[in-house]
């Protein structure tokens, strides 16, 4: 799944000649900038783009893919690469349009509770701008995405039990379509009937339809009272179980994220942590003083009921950022438990009653397994991920880790599944797309991307299978 190989389109000089006159400087065909823009966070091998152009604006992001079209050379959009399949590579080479300098907050509408932003802000600038107005955005992935990417990956987190993904939080978005036309696809209302619903088209398109380049979003109060809390339980099916309980109680918990025995060992040592080396859940209320009590009080006595224990509780708000900072620096925390190798990092997502099914049979072939595999999960959902360390010169790691990756999501697909709850499919997971949705369709898929980018310009090779 790392081996994708296409033949490189070439790429007029004259092309790059002409943005350089175009952009100046912020056209860049260094190698370090290439090779940094064709690789993303994930274990997938890299394969660089010809040039890379850092755009400031819609206009600029438009005559760049006009220019691309007019070419017909590949364009792949960037935000701040911190995706996980292979989702940036250039495996057709071609021009990157990075967005990270569009980073302007245009719009704060306090009394709707939306805002508009450009595709390069990321989540933590959106929130830091957001800390005296009362209202928060809530969607989290663990690295400091950028709203365009977590856009085009239809992204979640910690939140999303409660808030849900980008898919329920995106408003509207202004578009650069394959040929460089520029359209809208909402306008701020809640709803709308008008239409086909486009947004939702273009959310978690991985660049294959197109640059979003600005972004309407919901934003939320922040609640009256947070509190959040860590508990250690003697097995993870008890964990798991704890979790089912509490979904199908119905109670709104905010966050219940799981980590196995193995991260948190990795968790302690990477963050200075003293969590026992037990699985453990970590959660979080939020709501009024009251609710935020009743709800804490209902999910302690679940998690006694399956044995955990030593629920230790984080009210002040520096606990809990240290309690988070360290679940969202969970990934390199497993790194480090065998520094040099690689992380597969994979990502299924089930329906909560087949959670316990699906991650002790999991945990199960990780255990007879030659390599060292974590898991943690945003467990509300049913969405777990195993981080499993490989060493990609040795051929039978690979092996054997493709093979636990495929036997992971077959499993998920069997308990009525998905290939991926969140990260997405770029290539490293696209052998997986017709096992998911079957031939008729994946057709109607391809129908799409060949009606929106009949040339086959963005981000080839991701997402739908022979597109
Ligand atoms: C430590 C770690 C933890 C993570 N945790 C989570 C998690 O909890 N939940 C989760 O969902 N993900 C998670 N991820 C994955 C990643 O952070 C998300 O996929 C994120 O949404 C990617 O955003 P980005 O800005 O880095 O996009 P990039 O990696 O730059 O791009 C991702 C894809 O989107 C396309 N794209 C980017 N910007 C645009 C744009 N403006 N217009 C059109 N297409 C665009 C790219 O072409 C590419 O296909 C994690 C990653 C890491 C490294």
């Amino acid at each position: 799944m790392s081996d994708h190989r296409y033949e490189r389109v070439a790429v007029p000089a004259s092309l790059i000649e002409t943005l350089r006159e175009k952009f100046g400087d912020r056209v860049s065909t260094a190698q370090a900038v290439l090779d940094h823009h064709g690789k993303d966070e994930g274990w997938h091998n890299a394969s660089p783009p010809d040039a890379v152009v850092f755009a400031t604006s819609t206009e600029e992001v438009a005559e760049t893919v006009r220019l691309c079209a007019a070419h017909d050379v590949p364009i792949i959009p960037f935000g701040t690469g911190s995706s996980l399949e292979g989702h940036v590579a250039a495996l057709k080479g071609g021009i990157c349009i990075d967005v990270s300098k569009m980073d302007q907050i245009l719009e704060i509408h306090n009394e709707d509770l939306d805002c508009r932003v450009q595709a390069g802000v990321t989540r933590e600038q959106l929130n830091e701008h957001l800390r005296d107005t009362g209202l928060f955005f809530p969607i989290d992935p663990g690295a400091n995405a950028s709203i365009g990417g977590m856009t085009a990956t239809r992204a979640s987190g910690t939140n999303a039990v409660r808030y849900g993904t980008m898919r329920d939080n995106v408003l509207s978005l202004t578009v650069v379509t394959p040929d460089g036309k520029i359209i809208k696809t909402a306008h701020r209302a809640r709803k709308s009937s008008a239409g086909y619903d486009l947004t939702r088209l273009f959310v978690g398109s991985e660049g294959t339809l197109g640059v979003i380049t600005e972004i309407g979003l919901k934003l939320y109060g922040i609640p009256e009272a947070i509190s959040a809390a860590v508990c250690a339980f003697p097995s993870v099916e008890a964990a798991v179980n704890t979790t089912i309980m509490t979904i199908q109680a119905g109670i709104p918990v905010a966050r219940i994220e799981l980590l196995d025995a193995l991260q948190i060992r990795a968790v302690n040592a990477y963050s200075k942590m003293t969590y026992e080396e037990k699985p453990t859940l970590f959660f979080e209320f939020h709501g009024t003083e009251a609710g935020v009590k009743e709800q804490a009080e209902f999910v302690q006595s679940v998690a006694e009921e399956f044995g955990g224990e030593g629920f230790q509780w984080a009210t002040r708000a520096e606990d809990r950022s240290k309690l988070w900072a360290a679940r969202h620096k969970a990934y390199y925390a497993a790194l480090q438990l065998e520094p040099g190798k690689r992380g597969m990092s994979t990502d299924v997502c089930v329906p909560i009653s087949r959670l316990a099914e699906a991650i002790m049979e999991t945990r199960e072939d990780c255990d007879a397994s030659i390599l060292t595999c974590t898991m943690v999960g945003h467990v509300g959902d049913g969405n777990f991920h195993t981080l499993i360390l490989l060493d990609p010169d040795k051929p039978e790691e690979v092996a054997e880790a493709h093979h636990l990756h495929e036997r992971m999501v077959m499993r998920s697909l069997r308990l009525g599944g998905t290939c991926t709850g969140e990260h997405g499919i770029g290539y490293g997971k696209l052998a997986f797309m017709e096992a998911e949705h079957g031939p008729d369709t994946i057709a109607v898929m391809r129908a799409i991307k060949n009606a929106i980018d009949p040339k086959g310009l963005m981000n080839p090779g991701k997402l739908v299978p022979g597109a």
